[in-house]
């Protein structure tokens, strides 16, 4: 059968498949003070493969006693850890930056076995970042004193770091390295659908000798997270996840004195004007929504297109993702793997039918090679989307795009300001000056321009309104993990 990549290239490309040849533990422990410990609560989830449906392993969920352990051996660790001179935590962090590379292939397919990402992006993406964030923040662990000047600056203390499914060693670095760096100690809770590689990297931090105690990774669920940021001995809780959860968060802490960070959801918005270089803006429109299959915070899921040039890019879109390739995810040739989960899944075809059903026109790309098992959603886009459709408002975290336009740069600013959420947003124009004069007015925490969805460690990251506070990344990424001078308190 003749598929619509082949119509559009002239040729099929053969089958690259990675190889999974990787020895996955069957059950998979907690990590606390240092070593791989069975869990108190003697309770157990499995972990799936999201793109066959096959079970991968069963992995441990953290309970009460379990967390009171971890935290404990953070708080063990900590006087020592934070004594450290900033050099000496650097080679550290130097150490595991070169491990992860060392190991980054295999942590690559153990992340899109369990996640369903295509391994392009791991191995391309998340890994290469991964590794650079850690390699980023050694650098700053022995010139803190350059980052705030004058300051007396101490450890925030034991830090409880919950994170999600969708780029989870990604996130695990964003969150660890800085806080080693300025010498806290951490518990970090992942996903319970991505806790695989959360695990590697615990192996990691015995391969480099990493003292005890001073990383403790505990899998679990959502009570686990919860647990862990309302224990009392916690002095920092960061977070990346939901705006439901982030909520609940800042009502459990607020008042006792821990330091909160949220990283939370996103309804970004990329402006696209008549002026662009239109396959350039089609080329990023189509990375920023359609990557990860749209697993992604920042995802460009709103698209303002200045009236004139719709139906151009309207076609150029359906022309680009006809040539989309999805399915296997450990197919080199893949762009769009698998939805993380059924749960996700389910969420993102609700969404899909309430577009229809509120009136949008529905721009569907059928992919005639989605395996038979697995949970799978092909590349989409809605036209004639109103604001006050759902699907303009909520976050939908799926390969799914409203498009909707505009007249003036005012008409386009004040839309995609008309937003609960504050993480990103696209412009796509020719001229500079339309940049910074539209760049400055949209209440985003990161503005690209004329490019989607690109990363780099010394850069800041992070939203305004419901997208949550504190940066990640970057000097700023420091901030959120250390005490200076006129606020420090010794942590208890
Ligand atoms: P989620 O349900 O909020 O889960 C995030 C993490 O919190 C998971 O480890 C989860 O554990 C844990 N958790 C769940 N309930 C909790 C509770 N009551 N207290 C403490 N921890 C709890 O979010 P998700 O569905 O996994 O992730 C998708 C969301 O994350 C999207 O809204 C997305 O925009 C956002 N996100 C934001 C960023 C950013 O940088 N701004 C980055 C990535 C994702 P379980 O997995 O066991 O439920
Ligand atoms: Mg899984």
């Amino acid at each position: 059968m003749t598929t619509k990549a082949q119509e559009l290239s002239g040729w099929e490309y053969s089958l690259a498949p990675e190889t999974t040849k990787i020895d996955i533990e069957q059950k998979n422990k907690l990590f606390i003070q240092g070593k791989f410990v069975s869990p108190k609560s003697r309770s157990w989830f499995s972990t799936i493969n999201p793109a066959t449906e096959e079970k991968l392993a069963d992995v441990a969920c953290a309970g009460k006693a379990d967390v009171e352990s971890a935290v404990t051996a953070a708080k063990k660790a900590l006087p020592k850890w934070s004594r450290l001179s900033g050099s000496q935590r650097a080679k550290y962090l130097y150490r595991i930056a070169r491990r992860i590379q060392e190991r980054s292939r295999e942590l690559a397919i153990l992340e899109t076995m369990d996640g369903g990402k295509p391994i392009k992006e791991s191995r391309d993406v998340d890994l290469p970042l991964v590794a650079q964030h850690f390699f980023y923040y050694a650098g700053w662990a022995d010139k803190m004193q350059y980052a705030f000047p004058g300051a007396n600056i101490e450890p925030v203390g034991v830090c409880a770091q919950i994170i999600p499914w969708n780029f989870p060693l990604m996130m695990a670095a964003w969150k660890l390295a800085p806080a080693l760096a300025c010498g806290n100690t951490c518990i970090l809770k992942p996903a319970e659908t991505t806790s695989l590689t959360a695990l590697r990297l615990a192996e990691i931090m015995q391969e480099v000798g990493l003292p005890e105690g001073v990383v403790n990774i505990l899998t679990g669920a959502g009570e686990t997270g919860k647990l862990l940021a309302e224990h009392k001995s916690v002095n920092k809780v960061a977070f990346t996840g939901s705006t439901a959860v982030g909520k609940s968060l800042m009502r459990s802490t607020a008042g006792t004195g821990k330091k909160l960070t949220l990283e939370l959801g996103g309804k970004s918005a990329n402006i696209i004007f008549a002026d662009a270089a239109i396959d350039q803006a089609v080329e990023g429109i189509v990375s920023g929504i359609y990557f990860n299959q749209g697993h992604v915070c920042c995802a460009g899921s709103r698209l303002f297109v200045e009236e004139p040039i719709l139906d151009e890019v309207v076609s150029k879109l359906t022309h680009r993702l006809r040539s989309l390739r999805v399915g296997n995810p450990l197919d080199k040739n893949t762009d769009l793997g698998a939805i993380n989960s059924q749960e996700q899944l389910d969420t993102v075809e609700r969404y899909i039918r309430n577009g229809t059903e509120e009136g949008a026109q529905l721009h569907e790309i059928h992919s005639e090679r989605l395996p038979s098992k697995g949970y799978w959603c092909s590349p989409c886009f809605f036209t004639d989307v109103q604001p006050s459709h759902t699907i303009a408002r909520e976050e939908i975290f799926g390969p799914v795009l409203s498009v909707m336009t505009f007249r003036t740069p005012q008409e386009a600013i004040s839309r995609a300001n008309n937003s609960p959420y504050g993480l990103a947003a696209g412009i796509w124009t020719n001229k500079g000056s339309k940049i910074f004069e539209v760049a400055k007015k949209l209440d985003a925490g990161v503005v690209w321009c004329n490019t989607y969805n690109k990363f780099d460690a010394a850069s800041p990251f992070g939203g305004f309104k419901e997208s949550g506070f504190g940066r990640e990344g970057g000097m700023q990424g420091l901030r959120p993990y250390v005490r200076l001078q006129n606020q420090s308190r010794r942590a208890k």
